[in-house]
C-alpha cells in the first residue's frame, strides 16, 4: 500500500493523526507510552515496529515488537513496504515502521504513536509534516547515567554505549515540537494528554 500525506481530499486519513515519541532508554518513554494508551480520551493507537533484534524475555511477537528474520525484514524492506526503517544508532540492529500498522490506523480514524528512534522521527516529519512530535527525557546526560547505574541491569560496557547513544539522541531534542522532562509519569502523560486534547480541540474549531 501506498499512504500518501494527508490531504482535504482524503477524509479517511486527514481524521487521523501522526504522534512520534522519542527519546533516550532509561528515560521511561515506554511507560509513559503504556499509560498514555490506557486512557486520554482520544483514539490514541500504537504503531507495533518490526525489529531483527531477538525479542527480550517477556517480549511477544506483534504486541511488542514484530519481530523478523533480517532477510524477511529485507524483503520486505525492498518492496516498499516500510515508511521508515533504520539501523538504529548504536544498536546494530534494524527497526522500521510498517506502512501496514499506520494506514489501518489512519483509515480508522486513530491517533497512531510510532515510538521510534531520532533519525526515523527525521523520515516521518519529511513525509507527514503534520507529524506531532515528543521527546521524551530525563534531564541531563549526569542524571541519565545516574538512573542507568540506580538501576543496576546493565554492565559498564552496556551502560557506556547506552550514554554514547543518548548523546546522540539528546543532539536532536531540539527537531521535536514538544520535549517532556519526565520526572513524573503521572505528571509526563497528563502533559502530553493535554497537548493532544488541545490539537484535537484546535482542529475541530478549525474545520
Ligand atoms: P529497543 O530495542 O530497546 O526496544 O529499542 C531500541 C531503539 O529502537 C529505541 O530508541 C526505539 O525508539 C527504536 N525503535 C523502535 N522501533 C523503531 C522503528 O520502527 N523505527 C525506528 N527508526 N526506531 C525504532
Amino acid at each position: 500500500m501506498n499512504l500518501k500525506p494527508p490531504t482535504a481530499t482524503s477524509p479517511a486519513v486527514s481524521t487521523g493523526r501522526m504522534i512520534v515519541i522519542s527519546g533516550p532508554s532509561g528515560a521511561g518513554k515506554s511507560t509513559v507510552v503504556r499509560e498514555l494508551l490506557k486512557g486520554c480520551g482520544l483514539p490514541l493507537t500504537l504503531s507495533v515496529s518490526a525489529t531483527t533484534r531477538a525479542p527480550r524475555a517477556g517480549e511477544v511477537h506483534e504486541q511488542d515488537y514484530i519481530f523478523l528474520p533480517r532477510d524477511e525484514f529485507d524483503r520486505r524492506r525492498r518492496a516498499g513496504e516500510f515508511l521508515e526503517s533504520k539501523e538504529v544508532y548504536g544498536r546494530g540492529d534494524w527497526y522500521g515502521t510498517l506502512q501496514s500498522q499506520v494506514a489501518a490506523g489512519l483509515a480508522d480514524g486513530k491517533w497512531v504513536i510510532l515510538e521510534i528512534d531520532v533519525d526515523g522521527m527525521q523520515s516521518v516529519v519529511e513525509r507527514y509534516p503534520e507529524t506531532i512530535t515528543f521527546f521524551i527525557h530525563c534531564g541531563d546526560i549526569d542524571e541519565l547515567e545516574r538512573r542507568l547505574r540506580t538501576r543496576n541491569t546493565d554492565s559498564e560496557d552496556a551502560i557506556r554505549r547506552r550514554l554514547e547513544v543518548a548523546r546522540h539522541e539528546l543532539a536532536y531534542q531540539n527537531r521535536y515540537r514538544y520535549q517532556i522532562l519526565n520526572d513524573d509519569v503521572d505528571q509526563s502523560v497528563r502533559r502530553i494528554c493535554d497537548i493532544l486534547q488541545q490539537l484535537q480541540l484546535g482542529a475541530s474549531t478549525n474545520a
